[in-house]
Parts: structure tokens; C-alpha cells; sequence
């Protein structure tokens, strides 16, 4: 092929009736040329200074070329061409080697560019803000480390695509930048630039450097939140975003580097109260997240190492002043940690997912204590507490109906509790699920009656069979007359949908008499007992049994 070339090159050459050697030699710098074009044109972004160090290092061998050619017709000494020659050739040669380096040099420039920069923001990256913190931390100088995380940045990237999404935060981010530059340097005594750096992909940082009060700290979160909650336009869509925000200080949350970044990722993490948009690093909130973690490993063999229990407490009739029934609250002595209530294991339970387990042994265990109970009581009803999560599970439902059977219970003497904020939510949904129960015969309760907002015309909707005021508006009926109106009212209207009231929470014997008073069903609460062990509520019963009302026997 090579020698096809060379061939053709040589019959053109005879053809223009020009030297083989100097035809030879333009052919190839041509060939060189054009492959040089190609290569820079194939590059993704045209580098200008590429190409002009191609235009300078060609120009000396073209310079050659021109020169050959016009020694051919002017009579000029080969000895002076072959000097001007020899020297373009060696400029080549050298601005080969100068390009060479100078890519070189450009490839690690670029390299170590994103090393510590984010491609898509241009933004400084985690790795030069740990670089930014160690240098503060190895100076000794006390700084804030400020996280922040636009909440809306998922959901623009899912509508409006990759491109926009990082257009949006450039755009933002240009804006904070400017902001909090111009607040530093009047109000901080911080003169230099504050950068804004990308920490994780949804998390942004800016490190404030020297003292600051706590007020220049909100400062600085409100000038932020202002920017993003000015949003940006989309189309015809205005984009309007808010943020999560964390601070820790060095060196008063942290003394290195790394537990700063941990502390301001916790105070980021903490969940929001009130309204409120950011979060000082708090010792007691990151000490119940390192309980949590630990109640949470902890929970998987509780059910095996039978760490669990069940106590009863129990409701009496306020009209017959007999016991009703009862409701099971589960208990948990955990070996190492001693006694954890319920109220706090519960919705670790629920957010770790391992409440159907829990809920599945409590229905087994209260059903089995149920079965015994009803043959001292035999009308007694069993209360048993279900989380929201364990409604639409058809699994609960399929092991009440086996247990009713093997166990051969009156279903209608189970009654489940849902608390209240369950019930705010999708309503035929819900309805449909606790049709699901109700068509087995087992009652519904809702549980924790006027804690959350939902009106009782809403419940009737869903269908109940009993109602239990929650024991904040109970506990201090005596003396609050709203709630001694909150509990009159209840009653009335929950009878007129014909549902059953219970009061939870009565202490004393005059809460007790009011309640009577009001046309309230059942009554629970310390002043009847406390939650027992399943032999302490046995005897319990025992004693109670033998008096004729409750109520004398409770003020003997
Ligand atoms: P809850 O369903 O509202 O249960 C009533 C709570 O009030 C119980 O607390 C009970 O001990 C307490 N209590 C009863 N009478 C009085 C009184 O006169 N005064 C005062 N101050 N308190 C009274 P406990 O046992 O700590 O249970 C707390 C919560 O834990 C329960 O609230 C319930 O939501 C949940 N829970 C308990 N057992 C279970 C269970 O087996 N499964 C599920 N999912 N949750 C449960
Ligand atoms: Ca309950
Ligand atoms: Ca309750």
C-alpha cells in the first residue's frame, strides 16, 4: 500500500514536473497537517491554545517547504538554503517538545482541577473543604461549618431534567455567593471569600471562618433561605425551594475535623419542630440518635430472648361499675438498658419496620391471656393496640381469624385500637381496611381521641365502635373547664353516632364521678390501676369480683 503511495506520487510528481524528494516531503507534512485537524477537531471543546501551538509548531516545516520550493526556480546556494532549513526544522522540533510538556502539565492542571472541584457545579467538592477545615483546625482557629440541602433539588431533577437541575443550582449558587460575601465582610469580622462547596450530592456547605455569634448564624441561614425561597423560572413555572440547614461549631461541637463534618451532618438530620429551618448541633438529640441506633439493633432479639412482657389495665363500666375488659400495653426490659417504655420503642419499631413482628407476638400472647381471662370473665374485652403500619397488612388479619377459631373467642370481645392520627389520611382506603376487621367481628377503637384534627363526623365515616379520649384532656378535668366541655361533648356526639365512649387517664375519685356524670361508658386510668402483670390482673379481678361496685372498693 505504502508502496502504491510512493508510486503516485512519483508519476504525480513526474506529471508537475517537480522534484520526488520534495514531493515526497510536502505529501507528508500535508498528510501530518490534516491528521493534526482532525484530532483537534474531534475533541469534545475546541481548545484554542491547542490549536494555535498546531499552527505554530507546522509553520516551520511549511516555511520549508515554501522555501525548497522557491529554491527550485530562483538560483539560490544550497549551503544557505540548507541553514534556514536545518534551523526551521529544529524551531519544529523544539515547539514539539514545548507542546508536549505544556499538554502534559494542562492534563494534570485539569486532573487536580477536579480532584477539588464538582464537574456539574463547578463548586469546590468535599475533598477541598475537608482540605479547607483541616488547615483551620491544624491553625487552631475557631469556625462554623454551615450545611445545607435544598429540599426541592430531587423533584427538579426528576421534572426538569439533569442539564436544568445543574443550571438551577449554578444560578442560585451565584446569587447565595454574592449574598453572603457582601453580609460577611459588613457584619462578620471575616473579610476574606466565603465558597460555597458540595459535600454530598444534595448537601452543600460554607465554613464560616473566626468567632460568631449565634444571631450572625441565623443571619446567614435566613440570607440563604431568602435566596432559594426566591426561586428561579422554569418555562412558565416558578420554581420555589427551601432548605434544611445544620451548624456545628469547632471547637465547641467538635475538635477535628471529621466530627465537625459529622456533627453539622446530625444537626442537618435533625427533624424539623415548629417550623424551624435550621439546626445547632445539640449533644442530647445526637446522644437519643445513638440510643435509637442501639434500640434498634437491640429490638431484633428482644422477641427471641423473650424481653418482652404484657401488663393489662383495666376498664371498668361507669354504669354498672363492673369491669368492662381490659387493654394489653406491651413492656420491654432490654439487659443492658433496663426498662424502655413503649412510647419510645414503639416508632422505632415502626420506622425500622420490625413492628409486625412485635404487633404478631402481642396479638398472639393477648389472645392466648384472653382466652384465660374470659373463663374468670367471661364477657371481658380485650384491648389490643395496632400500629397504623399493621392495618393493611392481610397478615393480621388471617392470624386473629386462626387464633379466634383455635382459641374459640367471641370475636366481638376484641376490640383493636388505632390512634387517631391514623385515621387522617385516605379515607376509602381506610374504611375498606377496617371493614376488613369488622367483617371478622372483632371492634374497632380509635384511640387518642382529640389529639389529632379530625372531626368525629369524618370518623363516623370509617366506621368505629368505640371512642377513647386521650388522657391529656382527662388527667385535669377537675380543674379545666374546656376540658370538662371537651369530655361532656364527646360523649353526647359519639352516642348520637352510636359509639361507645371510653376516658382514659382518671386519677382520682372525682374524675371518676364527673365521668358517670357526663354519660361516659368506660373509665380507665391510675385511680382504677395501673398496668399490671398478667398474675397481678388476675388477682386483681379476683378481688374486685367479690365487691358489688367498683367504686367502694377503689376508696376502700
Ligand atoms: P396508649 O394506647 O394511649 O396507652 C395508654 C397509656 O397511658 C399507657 O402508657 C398507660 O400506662 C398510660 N396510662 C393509663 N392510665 C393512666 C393514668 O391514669 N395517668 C397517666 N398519666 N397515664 C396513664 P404506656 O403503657 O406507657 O403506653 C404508651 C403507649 O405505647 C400507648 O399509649 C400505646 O400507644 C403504645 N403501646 C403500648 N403497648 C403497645 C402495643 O402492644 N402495640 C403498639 N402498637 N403500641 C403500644
Ligand atoms: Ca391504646
Ligand atoms: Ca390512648
Amino acid at each position: 500500500m505504502i508502496a502504491g503511495v510512493y508510486i503516485l506520487i512519483g508519476i504525480a510528481a513526474a506529471v508537475a514536473n517537480v522534484d520526488l524528494p520534495f514531493a515526497m516531503q510536502s505529501t507528508m507534512v500535508i498528510v501530518a497537517i490534516v491528521l493534526s485537524a482532525i484530532i483537534l477537531a474531534s475533541q469534545d471543546k475546541s481548545n484554542a491554545k491547542e490549536v494555535y501551538f498546531c499552527v505554530a509548531i507546522w509553520s516551520p516545516i511549511v516555511a520549508v517547504l515554501i522555501g525548497f520550493a522557491a529554491s527550485q526556480s530562483i538560483n539560490s546556494t544550497t549551503e544557505h538554503v540548507s541553514i534556514v532549513n536545518d534551523s526551521l526544522i529544529a524551531l519544529h522540533l523544539i515547539l514539539l517538545l514545548l507542546f508536549v510538556i505544556w499538554h502534559d502539565a494542562e492534563k494534570r492542571r485539569i486532573y487536580i482541577h477536579y480532584a477539588q472541584f464538582d464537574k456539574e457545579t463547578a463548586l469546590p467538592n468535599k475533598f477541598a473543604l475537608f482540605g479547607a477545615l483541616a488547615k483551620l483546625e491544624e491553625q487552631n482557629k475557631p469556625h462554623t461549618l454551615l450545611l445545607f440541602k435544598p429540599l426541592i433539588l430531587p423533584s427538579i431533577r426528576l421534572n426538569f431534567g439533569l442539564t436544568f437541575a445543574n443550571q438551577h443550582i449554578s444560578k442560585l449558587f451565584k446569587e447565595v455567593h454574592e449574598q453572603i460575601n457582601t453580609y460577611g465582610s459588613a457584619a462578620v469580622a471575616n473579610k476574606g471569600d466565603t465558597h460555597i462547596y458540595r459535600l454530598e450530592d444534595q448537601v452543600f456547605a460554607i465554613v464560616l471562618d473566626g468567632k460568631i455569634e449565634v444571631s450572625q448564624v441565623e443571619q446567614y441561614v435566613c440570607i440563604l433561605s431568602s435566596v432559594f425561597e426566591e426561586g428561579v423560572w422554569y418555562k412558565d413555572t416558578k420554581i420555589v425551594d427551601s432548605l434544611d440547614v445544620g451548624v456545628a461549631n469547632y471547637p465547641m461541637h467538635a475538635k477535628t475535623t471529621e466530627k465537625l463534618v459529622q456533627r453539622a451532618l446530625q444537626a442537618l438530620n435533625t427533624k424539623t419542630h415548629n417550623g424551624q429551618r435550621w439546626h445547632l448541633f445539640d449533644v442530647e438529640s445526637s446522644m437519643s440518635s445513638e440510643r435509637q441506633l442501639k434500640l434498634t439493633s437491640f429490638l431484633k432479639s428482644a422477641i427471641e430472648q423473650e424481653q418482652f412482657s404484657l401488663f393489662f389495665q383495666p376498664q371498668v363500666d361507669l354504669k354498672t361499675g363492673r369491669v368492662f375488659g381490659s387493654e394489653v400495653l406491651i413492656r420491654w426490659l432490654q439487659p443492658d438498658l433496663g426498662y424502655i417504655p413503649p412510647d419510645e420503642f414503639i416508632p422505632i419499631a415502626e420506622s425500622s419496620g420490625q413492628i409486625y413482628e412485635i404487633t404478631e407476638w402481642v396479638v398472639e400472647q393477648a389472645l392466648k391471656y384472653q382466652a384465660q381471662i374470659t373463663k374468670q370473665i367471661p364477657e371481658h374485652v380485650i384491648s389490643i393496640n395496632v400500629s397504623g403500619r399493621d392495618l393493611s397488612r392481610r397478615e393480621l388479619s388471617v392470624q386473629l381469624i386462626t387464633l379466634i377459631n383455635e382459641l374459640s373467642l367471641a370475636p366481638s370481645q376484641i376490640m383493636i385500637e388505632i390512634t387517631e392520627s391514623v385515621t387522617i389520611g385516605n379515607e376509602t382506603e381506610l374504611k375498606g381496611m377496617l371493614d376488613d376487621y369488622r367483617s371478622i367481628g372483632v371492634k374497632v377503637a380509635i384511640d387518642d381521641f382529640g389529639t389529632g384534627y379530625s372531626s368525629l363526623a369524618y370518623l363516623s365515616k370509617l366506621g368505629f365502635d368505640e371512642l377513647k379520649i386521650d388522657k391529656s384532656f382527662v388527667m385535669d378535668i377537675e380543674t379545666s373547664k374546656s376540658n370538662q366541655t371537651i369530655c361532656k361533648a364527646t360523649c353526647d356526639m359519639a352516642h348520637s353516632l352510636g359509639s361507645k365512649v371510653v376516658a382514659e387517664g382518671v386519677e382520682d375519685i372525682n374524675s371518676y364521678i364527673r365521668l358517670q356524670a357526663y354519660g361516659c361508658d368506660y373509665a380507665q386510668g391510675y385511680f382504677i390501676s395501673r398496668p399490671l402483670p398478667f398474675n397481678e390482673f388476675l388477682s386483681w379481678l379476683e378481688k374486685v369480683n367479690s365487691a358489688s361496685d367498683i367504686k367502694s372498693f377503689l376508696i376502700r
